[in-house]
Parts: structure tokens; sequence; C-alpha cells
């Protein structure tokens, strides 16, 4: 391991994942690289960590954005719906609102009088 011990090397992988390790910094990296399987695992975990922080919160919150996008049309549809929905079965709840009514009526009046009247 010419050059770089471990931590040296390990200091430099931010600049040299960024692509701004120049001149003698980055040949010492790889050379120690090239003789360090440690560190090249180091690296790609690193690599790896890198890609995971830069890459998973904008896919996250891409994807809450869609969530949230498809979840306000879905209650825009589903109270556009409910809208319609209560218009054209307003008459068919006032007129089953109106049978409930006589049905209790009719109930309560039956109730009140001889129930053997019915079966007569
Ligand atoms: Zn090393």
């Amino acid at each position: 391991m010419p050059g770089l011990d471990h931590e040296a090397a390990e200091a430099l992988f931010s600049a040299h994942v960024d692509g701004e390790l120049r001149g003698a910094d980055r040949e010492a990296l790889e050379a120690h690289l090239a003789g360090c399987d440690r560190c090249r695992t180091e690296l790609a975990s690193f690599r790896e960590t890198l890609r995971a922080v830069q890459e998973a919160p904008p896919v996250a919150a891409s994807n809450t954005d869609e969530f949230v996008d498809s979840l306000k049309s879905r209650i825009r549809e589903r109270s556009h719906g409910r809208f319609f929905g209560k218009k054209r079965t307003y008459g068919m709840e006032i007129a089953s609102l109106v049978m409930l009514v006589i049905a209790v009526t009719v109930f309560v009046v039956l109730r009140m009088v001889d129930p053997t009247w019915l079966v007569r």
C-alpha cells in the first residue's frame, strides 16, 4: 500500500467520488485502491451510500407527489360523484323518506288498532 494508509485513502473517497481529486492525491488513492481490497470495498459501499442518499429522497418525494396528486384527484372524483349522485337521487331520497314516514305511521296505526283486524 504505497503512499496512503487506509484512513488517508478513505478521507479522499468523497473528493474522489465527486471527481474533485487531482494530481498526486488522486494517484496516491488509485495506487492504494489498486493494492487494497478493503478500501475498494469501502469505496464501493461509500458510493452506494452516496447514491442512496442522493437518489432516494428525490424518488421518494416524486412518489409522494404522485401519491398526493392521485389521492387529490381521487378525492375530487369521489366528492364530484357524490355531489352529482346526491343531486340525481335527491328525489329518490325524499320519496324513501316519505315512504318511511308512511310505513312508520301505518305501523303505529296498526299497532293501535286490534291486531286481529289484520288476519280477519
Ligand atoms: Zn486501504
